[in-house]
C-alpha cells in the first residue's frame, strides 16, 4: 500500500506519519527529512537546497524527483510519502514509478499553522517533533534526552511564505488526485491521536 500525506506545513504530516508508519509497517519517505539530512552532512545537494528552504521556496523538481527515484530503487514494501509530491510535475513523475492507493489531505488554516510551527522543536538525536507545550519549560528531548533545536525555516515570515507556496503549487494536487478517486480530506485541527485513528481506519479498509 502506497499513501501520500498532503497538506500545508504544520498540518501534522510528519508527526502523524511517524505513528502511521509503525501501525502499517510502511517506509516513511519525507523529502523534507531527506533534505535536512543532506544539509547536516554538508553535501553539495544539501548546500544547494538550503537556499531554497530558508527562503520558504520549493527545491527544484528535478532535484527532488532524482532524490526520490534513487530512494525508491532500494525501497521495499509500502511507502508513506510525506511532503512529496508538492507539484504536479512531481506527481506525474511519481505516477511513472509507483501506484498511489490513498491520499490523505490534512486541511488547516494559516493562523493555526503559524501558531503550531512557531512553537515546534526538533530533536537533533532521535528526530522527534515536539511542541513547547509538551516540554514543560525544558529544552531537552523527553524521548531520548537529545538536544532540541528550532528549524531555520520555522519562523513566522517563512511559514506564511511556505503556506502561500503550498496554496499556489501544492494544493492543485488535491484536484489531481481527486480525479483518480483516492483522496480523503480530514480537518487537521483535531487532536493528533484522533486524526491518527481516523487515518488508521481509512487505511485498514
Ligand atoms: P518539510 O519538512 O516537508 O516542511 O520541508 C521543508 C522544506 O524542504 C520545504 O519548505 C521545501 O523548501 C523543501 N522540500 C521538502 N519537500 C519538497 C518537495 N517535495 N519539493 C520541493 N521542495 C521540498
Amino acid at each position: 500500500m502506497n499513501v501520500i500525506f498532503l497538506g500545508p506545513p504544520g498540518a501534522g504530516k510528519g508527526t502523524i506519519g511517524a505513528k502511521i508508519k509503525e501501525r502499517f509497517s510502511l517506509l516513511h519517505l519525507s523529502t523534507g527529512d531527506m533534505l535536512r539530512a543532506e544539509m547536516q552532512e554538508h553535501t553539495e545537494l544539501g548546500a544547494m537546497a538550503k537556499g531554497y528552504i530558508d527562503e520558504g521556496k520549493l527545491v527544484p523538481d528535478d532535484v527532488i524527483i532524482g532524490m526520490v527515484e534513487k530512494k525508491l530503487k532500494t525501497a521495499q514494501g509500502g511507502i508513506l510519502f510525506d511532503g512529496f509530491p508538492r507539484t504536479v510535475a512531481q506527481a506525474e513523475a511519481l505516477d511513472k514509478i509507483a501506484t498511489i492507493d490513498q491520499v490523505i489531505n490534512l486541511a488547516t488554516e494559516v493562523d493555526v499553522v503559524v501558531k503550531r510551527i512557531c512553537s515546534r522543536r526538533m530533536c537533533r538525536k532521535c528526530g522527534a517533533v515536539l511542541n513547547t507545550a509538551m516540554l514543560d519549560g525544558k529544552d531537552i528531548c523527553p524521548v531520548c534526552d537529545g538536544e532540541l533545536y528550532v528549524r531555520d525555516d520555522d519562523n513566522e515570515e517563512t511559514v506564511r511564505k511556505r503556506f502561500a507556496v503550498y496554496e499556489e503549487q501544492t494544493a492543485p494536487l488535491i484536484d489531481y488526485y481527486e480525479k483518480k478517486g483516492v483522496v480523503t480530506t480530514l480537518q487537521a485541527d483535531a487532536p493528533i491521536d484522533d486524526i491518527t485513528d481516523q487515518i488508521a481506519s481509512i487505511l485498514a479498509k
